[in-house]
């Protein structure tokens, strides 16, 4: 196969392979026609293989840019070997064995967190996996007030609209963890019912002082939501000792929402909720006079909002656990440290380029820096120019609006609003092996974006 190995062919063989054994399962059944040629249809596939190459090369470590991470080959092997199944695990009519193997693996998730009992599923995204978490905090505290840090994610004021509840935003400091001082005199008011934690920002990958945020819970009665979508596997990862206290507070958490789609390895449609308190099943209740009559066992659709899932989607990720365990010191746990380290040493390369300026330090595998320059218009612009010549050179970054205090404290940044920054995440293991690489042909396009600045 010709490019960046994007297909390794021994992936098809094993897709090939396996299948068959999965057919063995149905051989008793009475044979049906075959299905018609397909030869029409590689016309239009090869159509759409075709229309694909408008994509960045997300797969290939020189893509550096946004949250995107390809699925381990095992998942997708094991989501495409589903297909001829295409169980749904709202219920266990529609899929009872990828049902246990969600049950199975949501556990696991749980164990890794921590939590000594729990009630969790998957969900299509960490938007749904907030979005429940969110409606059982407003179901357990109806009239309390929903908070999260400045640097959250968007979702969870959108959530709390969608909800109805109030949503107030606490700011964070400059190091982009929730101002903790700023949280504390919010909370003597009494009227919080819920304080989302991020382990993880999406723009900084910054992770919120947890340990402090659950000790103010317990002190002043808020529940408290770990938005671990983007960050949450790193509890694996070996971490600084700050870092280790605030993952380790996560097992005290009322609830918790984590992306396999993200960082677990999974093609997208994967997200997950857990809470600690099973009995929160109960808000769940309802009256279906159709989905559920083959079981006295918990149907997954009894514990979920969305109604139809994608069955494949927990048994990709039950064949990814199964290979990768969620252990400490594992391959999975040490991949992400190199993704840490990796992160790392672009970060200090470029300290240590006076042309540029990193932004805050990173917790985890995000990095954000701007042109040090004296107008913010100006270093905007350079950001601007370096994204598109990367790109032209095969090197794929993503910008990133920061305020422009963040970036300088001289006077002309005073005021000036947002500067536009780059930002990578390098959320492959292979990135550690091509920081250099990544620097050359950055270095590259800082040039030439300099040089155009000067004529
Ligand atoms: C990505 C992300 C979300 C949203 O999750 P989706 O899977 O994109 O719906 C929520 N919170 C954080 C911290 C995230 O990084």
């Amino acid at each position: 196969m010709s490019g960046f190995n994007l297909i390794d062919k021994r992936e098809l063989d094993l897709l090939a392979s396996t299948v068959s054994k999965l057919a063995e399962g149905y051989e008793h059944l009475p044979e049906l026609p075959p299905a018609p040629s397909t030869d029409a249809m590689q016309t239009v596939l090869l159509n759409v293989a075709e229309r694909m190459h408008d994509n960045y090369p997300y797969a290939h470590p020189l893509y550096a840019g946004q949250m995107l991470k390809p699925p381990h080959p095992i998942a997708r092997t094991a989501y495409q070997m589903a297909m001829w199944v295409n169980p749904n695990n709202h219920a266990l009519d529609g899929g009872r064995a990828s049902s246990a193997l969600e049950k199975e693996a949501v556990k696991e998730i749980a164990a890794m967190f921590g939590f000594a009992q729990s009630l969790g599923h998957l969900t299509s995204s960490g938007t749904l996996a907030n979005l429940e978490a969110l409606w059982i905090a407003g179901e357990i505290t109806p009239d309390k007030v929903i908070t999260a840090s400045s640097e959250s994610h968007y979702t969870h004021q959108r959530i709390s609209a969608v909800l109805k509840l109030p949503f107030e935003a606490i700011p964070a400091d400059a190091t982009g963890r929730i101002d903790i001082h700023a949280l504390r005199d919010r909370a003597k008011s009494g009227h919080l019912g819920t304080v989302v934690a991020t382990a993880g920002t999406t723009s900084f990958g910054i992770v919120d002082p947890i340990k402090d945020i659950i000790d103010l819970g317990r002190e002043f009665g808020f529940r408290v939501h770990v938005d671990a979508a983007y960050g949450g596997y790193f509890a694996l990862s070996e971490l600084p000792e700050r870092l280790r206290r605030d993952y380790d507070a996560i097992a005290e958490a009322d609830s918790v929402a984590i992306d396999p789609h993200k960082h677990g390895l999974q093609p997208y449609g994967c997200g997950c909720v857990l809470f600690s308190d099973p009995s929160v099943g109960k808000h769940y209740r309802h009256d279906s006079p159709y989905t559920y009559f083959s079981s006295e066992e918990l149907h997954l659709g009894e514990i979920s909002l969305e109604c139809s899932r994608a069955g494949a989607a927990a048994t990709a990720l039950w064949a990814t656990q199964s290979l990768l365990p969620l252990k400490k010191k594992g391959t999975f746990a040490q991949d992400l440290d190199r993704c840490r380290r990796a992160a790392a040493m672009l970060s200090s390369r470029l300290s240590a380029d006076t042309r540029f300026k990193v932004i805050r330090e990173q917790d985890l595998d995000i990095v954000v820096w701007a042109f040090d320059d004296p107008s913010p218009s100006v270093a905007s612009k350079l950001a601007a120019d370096t994204f598109d010549i990367a790109a032209e050179h095969e090197l794929h970054l993503a910008l990133i609006d920061v305020d422009a205090t963040l970036v300088s404290d001289t006077p002309s940044y005073e005021g000036a609003g947002s500067v536009t920054c780059l930002r990578s995440c390098l959320m492959k293991p292979q990135h550690i092996d091509w920081v250099d690489e990544i620097y050359t042909r950055l270095d590259v396009a800082a040039s030439a974006a300099l040089a155009k600045r000067d004529t």
